[in-house]
């Protein structure tokens, strides 16, 4: 089973590092105490014990979860993830960091996301469709496209999605598309998703190049993490006129100063199974990878990947997040101070959630939209988030990070506002 969404969270230290980001961004804004309250927890944890019976003939009971950590401005939104790491402190970080991410890309989404704890690697496509099925009975009754709409996250893909889809359907009595996004085109996917948080993170670097002075075409990347967002990145920037110098996956990395070819690196990544030993690049380790001579560094793989440790010696200019919390917050503080300019998680890597949510309007209205279409709109969302984001950082003298979060907790504070607290 391949994965779609990309790397393990440690749930502990990402909740931690989203609540100081609220907690700073909060006090930026002003926003009153009674409402950082309420939105610093969870609205809905649903603890869900997932049967199943294996191909031996026996029954394992699986947990898992579905957390909703805000429905103010709509629906849940994210990901399930089978991961046998998963716990409910992870997963409930990774429902706030969507809701601020639907915030800052202005979709009319709150944050959610699911887990069931489970390691697909040791188990047989019968019995993964198996626990799929049972674990969206059990979670049946918080999800729905008027409710929550989960989509693919680590260890599930468009195959997983379309059980999803058939399952509730199945429990409803007519086929519901618009309950899932990430679903493969001939089940009402939609085109564009697959690439689209790549792309999205590419939109974001091309707007910030010219406003730090840097000439997008003339410039080097290093890119961590050669899946999904990680290749699509590469491929993009490349097309731009970027030298890609260093790519890496779980096993190791490759460099060469005059460049690799990225579809040529995946070529060789899918006969060999990873990006070591492509001819004519130097291997190197992924900490190397880190502190490449380049002008921009994308982490797509996993979480804390650049800490106060690595941080002195990244050499880039600029850093777009595609991986969820690659930086943590001691390495973002040492960043800053040297001046390199990041582009957070929640802006630069919404480019999958703004395609899930074109995914969910299409179903909706049963009008499906040409490629072209969607990159066109995926363009215009992202590099009007970036606009608003950057907009902030200017006038607020914040990083760019602090003005994201500064963004998303004024919408959502606003909307939570207005709407009143009930009874
Ligand atoms: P993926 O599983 O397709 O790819 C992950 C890549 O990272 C693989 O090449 C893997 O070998 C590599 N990797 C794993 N551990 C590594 C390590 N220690 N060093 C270097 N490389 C390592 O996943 P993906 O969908 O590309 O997601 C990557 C990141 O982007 C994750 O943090 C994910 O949460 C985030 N993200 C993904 C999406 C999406 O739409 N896919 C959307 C938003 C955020």
């Amino acid at each position: 089973m391949s994965s779609s969404g990309g790397g393990k969270a440690s749930g502990g230290g990402l909740l931690e590092a989203t609540a100081q980001y609220v907690d700073l961004a909060a006090g930026r804004i002003g926003l009153e105490d009674d409402l950082l309250k309420v939105l610093k927890q969870p609205k809905r944890i649903l603890t869900v014990a997932v049967p199943v019976r294996m191909d031996n003939g026996t029954i394992q009971v699986f947990r898992g979860f579905r957390v909703q950590h805000s429905l103010v401005l709509g629906p849940g939104k994210g990901g399930i993830r089978f991961h046998p790491e998963s716990d409910v402190d992870e997963v409930s970080a990774l429902a706030m960091l969507m809701t601020w991410k639907c915030a800052v890309a202005d979709i009319p989404y709150g944050g959610a996301k699911g887990a069931v704890v489970c390691d697909p690697k040791e188990m047989s496509v019968g019995e993964l469709e198996r626990l799929t099925r049972r674990y969206v009975s059990e979670i049946g009754i918080i999800i729905g496209p008027e409710k929550d709409i989960p989509a693919p996250d680590v260890n599930t893909n468009s195959q997983v999605m379309a059980w999803i889809l058939d399952t509730f359907s199945i429990l409803n009595g007519f086929t519901v598309p618009s309950v899932v996004t990430g679903k493969p085109l001939a089940v009402g996917g939609s085109h564009g998703r697959n690439e689209a948080t790549g792309r999205g993170v590419v939109y974001t670097i091309e707007e910030a190049c010219p406003r730090l002075d840097i000439n997008l075409a003339a410039t080097t990347c290093a890119v961590q993490g050669f899946g999904n967002v990680g290749y699509a990145v590469a491929r993009e920037l490349q097309s731009l006129g970027c030298r890609v110098v260093a790519v890496s996956d779980s096993r190791g990395g490759i460099f060469s100063a005059e460049g690799l070819d990225p579809a040529e690196v995946l070529a060789h990544k899918q006969q060999t199974g990873s990006v070591v030993n492509y001819p004519d690049a130097r291997t190197i380790s992924n900490q190397e990878l880190l502190g490449v001579d380049c002008d921009i560094l994308v982490p797509a793989a996993l979480e804390n990947q650049i800490t106060a440790d690595n941080a002195p010696s990244v050499k880039a200019k600029l850093i777009a997040e595609g991986a969820n919390g690659p930086v943590t917050p001691g390495a973002d503080r040492i960043l800053e101070e040297r001046g390199i300019t990041v582009i957070p998680d929640i802006l630069a890597n919404s480019g999958g959630v703004v395609v899930s949510y074109f995914e969910w309007v299409q179903g909706l209205q049963r009008f499906f939209w040409s490629k072209e279409e969607v990159n066109r709109q995926l363009r215009r969302r992202m590099v009007q988030s970036f606009r608003s984001v950057w907009d902030i950082r200017e006038t607020r003298g914040v990083s760019l990070r602090m003005a994201a979060y500064m963004l998303a907790l004024e919408k959502v504070g606003t909307a939570m506002k207005l709407r009143g607290l009930y009874p």
